[in-house]
This record gives C-alpha cells, structure tokens and sequence, in this order.
C-alpha cells in the first residue's frame, strides 16, 4: 500500500486531497499545524486505520516514511497569509525545502501545490506555462508569490541537482465546500453574505476577472498528475478557463440563493491583478483532464454546504 504524506491536509483543498487518497487504498499521513486548518475538516476520516493526523509545521523538519507527498501548507487567502507574512514566506520556503530533503532521503515523489499567482498582475492573457509573470517583489501579496515562486525554484533545483521526482501544479481560483466561512475568499465571501441577507462587498468596479475551478476537478487533476511520468514535471495550469468578473460573479450568487443582498463597493486592495485565466492546453494533453463541472453546479454544492455550515 502507498503511503503518502499530505501537509496542509485539515484545509480545504487537503481534506478533500485526502479524501480522495483514503477512497483509492493509500495509506495517508496528514500533516498541518492548524494555521487555516481544522480538526471538523478531517474528522470523519479520524476513525479510519488508514489515516493519520499529525500536529506539526513544516519549517521544522520532518522525518517519517513515505512514498509520494504532496505539499499543500501554506495559508492560501490574502486575509490569511497576510496576517503574518514573513512565517508564510518561511512557510513556502524552509517548508519546501524541508519536504524536498524528506524526498530526497525517503525517494518520494513530490507534488507541490502552486499557484497562478506566481504571474502576479499578468500582461499575457490567458496564461500559458512559460510566462514568467509581472510579480511586486515588495507588496502586501510578496510574502505569498515570491515565496511561490521561490519554492518553485527549488523544486527544479532539487530535481537537477538530486533527480528527484517532482511536480508542480499552479493552481488557479479554486472554491467548494470546506472553504474556510471567514478568510475573506470572494466565493466563500459572497454566499455567506447572500446567505446573511448582508450588502455583498465587491472590491473596485467588480470588472477584474477570475475563473474559478471546482474542487474535485481540482484534486482529480493533482491525483492525474502525481501518477503521470517520469518526464512530466510541470509546472502545469490546472483551473477552470471560463472567466467571470466579479460583478457577474455576484449576481450568479444572488440569483442562485434567492437573496434579497445589494451590492457595495469596497476599495479594491493594492496589488489585484485585473484578470485571470488559465491556457489549460499542457494538462489537456499531458493529463488528459479537463474541469467537468460548471459554475453553476459548482456554486449551488458550495450554497448547499455555507446553508449547513453557517
Ligand atoms: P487552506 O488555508 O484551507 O489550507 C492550507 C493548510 O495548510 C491549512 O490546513 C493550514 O493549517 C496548513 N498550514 C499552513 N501553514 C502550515 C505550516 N507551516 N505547517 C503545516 N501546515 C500548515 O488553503 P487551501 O485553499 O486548501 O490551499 C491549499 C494549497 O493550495 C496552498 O498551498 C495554496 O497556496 C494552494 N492554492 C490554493 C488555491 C485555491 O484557490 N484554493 C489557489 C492556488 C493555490
Ligand atoms: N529534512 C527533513 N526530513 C528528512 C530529511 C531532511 O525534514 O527526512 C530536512 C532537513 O532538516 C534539511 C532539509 O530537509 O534541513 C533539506 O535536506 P537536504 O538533505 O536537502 O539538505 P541538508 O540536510 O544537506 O542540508
Ligand atoms: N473580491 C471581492 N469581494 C470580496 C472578496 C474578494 O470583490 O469580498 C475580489 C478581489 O478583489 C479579487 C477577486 O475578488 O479581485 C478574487 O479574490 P480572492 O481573494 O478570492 O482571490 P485572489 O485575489 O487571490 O485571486
């Protein structure tokens, strides 16, 4: 049987990582130290003998056995990561390079989970692969990218200098259930407020664009690719290429939770980039994937699960 570590496995994105992984016969190792994360997002996985929890935080070295990792730690929303930035650069950084030594010894692949914004505010639209990106070395959202982007660089160094097994995924605008009610994500952040009745806070015009992927097209996509060759590393774009502005977004949301809400606007925070879209091309050829599941059906799991939760 696998054994598979999964840092950042109590958040969102991880839980339904591991999820997954206890569905398919691993054996999962879940590592978090509960920055972001919580014990309700695991908790119907504690009785399982194929998984364990484990409080820890990956600056600090890690020493266990495994066969494949995925990195996932990291707080991912601005609120988050920005509430103490230089422990999320020290996370992405000396987090990484403490998971990439465990592979080295243990000879684990190693998935790390990155992120569109590695492009910052971009000039290439969509964005492919191989463009470097527009990033403020020095803003608010630094801690976050460069650590990113840092950690990248040691994943294709690890991979030259030590062969190590790696892939990189960038992940673009995710959303679903688990999402954390309070971290200040525009998805999460709307249907709560349509669900409250309360004004829905849109930054700047509302014209700047995302395109938002479901979570299971998501966490197929990292399985797809933590099974894929040798040759495969990435980084590859994995996201939904259907773009929306945040004002469309909004009404989406009103309409499919029947809310009375207004819109307000709200100053639009330093450093948005204007637009987002990923070029899925390298995944579909690569991975043969594709995002299934469209907006609608996305939001109306996500309203059904804010409408149980909150
Ligand atoms: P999340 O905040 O729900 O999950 C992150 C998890 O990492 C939490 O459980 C948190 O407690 C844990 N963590 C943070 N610092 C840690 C540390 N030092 N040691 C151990 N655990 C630590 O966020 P998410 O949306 O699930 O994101 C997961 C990963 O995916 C992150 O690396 C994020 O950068 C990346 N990502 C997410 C999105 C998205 O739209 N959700 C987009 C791009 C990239
Ligand atoms: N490391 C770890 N678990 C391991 C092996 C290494 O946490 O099983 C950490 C170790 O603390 C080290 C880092 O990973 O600081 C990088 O390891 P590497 O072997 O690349 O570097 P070195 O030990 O030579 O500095
Ligand atoms: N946003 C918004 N209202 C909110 C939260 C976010 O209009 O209540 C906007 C935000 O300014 C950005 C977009 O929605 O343009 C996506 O924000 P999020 O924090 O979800 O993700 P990211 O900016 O990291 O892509």
């Amino acid at each position: 049987m696998e054994k598979v570590l999964v840092t950042g496995g109590a958040g969102f994105l991880g839980s339904h990582l591991c999820d997954r992984l206890i569905a398919s016969g691993a054996d999962v190792l879940c590592v978090d130290n509960f920055f972001t994360g919580s014990k309700a997002n695991i908790a119907h996985l504690q009785n399982n003998p194929y998984f364990e929890l484990m409080r820890h935080d990956i600056t600090f070295p890690l020493y266990v056995e495994v066969n494949a990792i995925f990195n996932l730690a990291c707080p991912a929303s601005p609120i988050h990561y920005q509430h103490d930035p230089v422990q999320t650069t020290k996370t992405s950084v000396h987090g990484a390079i403490n998971m990439l030594g465990l592979a080295k010894r243990t000879r684990a692949t190693i998935l790390q989970a990155s992120t569109s914004e590695v492009y910052g505010d971009p000039e290439v639209h969509p964005q492919t692969e191989d463009y470097w990106g527009k990033v403020n070395p020095i803003g608010p959202r630094s801690c976050y990218d460069e650590g990113k982007r840092c950690a990248e660089t040691l994943f294709f160094d690890y991979h030259r200098q030590h062969q190590l097994a790696i892939k990189v995924v960038r992940i673009f605008n995710t959303y679903g259930p688990r999402m954390h009610p309070n971290d200040g994500r525009v998805v999460s952040n709307f249907i709560v407020q349509a669900l409250r009745g309360e004004d829905i806070t849109v930054y700047g015009s509302g014209e700047q664009t995302r395109s938002f992927c479901y979570v299971d097209d998501l966490i197929e996509a990292m399985l797809r690719m933590m099974k894929s060759p040798a040759n495969i590393t990435g980084p590859v774009n994995i996201g939904n290429p259907v773009e929306v502005t945040m004002l469309e977004l909004a009404e989406r949301v009103i309409n499919l939770t029947g809310s009375k809400s207004k819109l307000c606007f709200k100053p639009l925070p330093q450093d948005d980039p204007k637009q987002r879209r990923p070029d899925i091309s390298f995944a579909k050829s690569a991975l043969q994937w594709e995002p299934k599941v469209t907006l609608e059906d996305g939001l109306k799991a996500t309203i059904d699960y804010f409408r149980r939760t909150i």
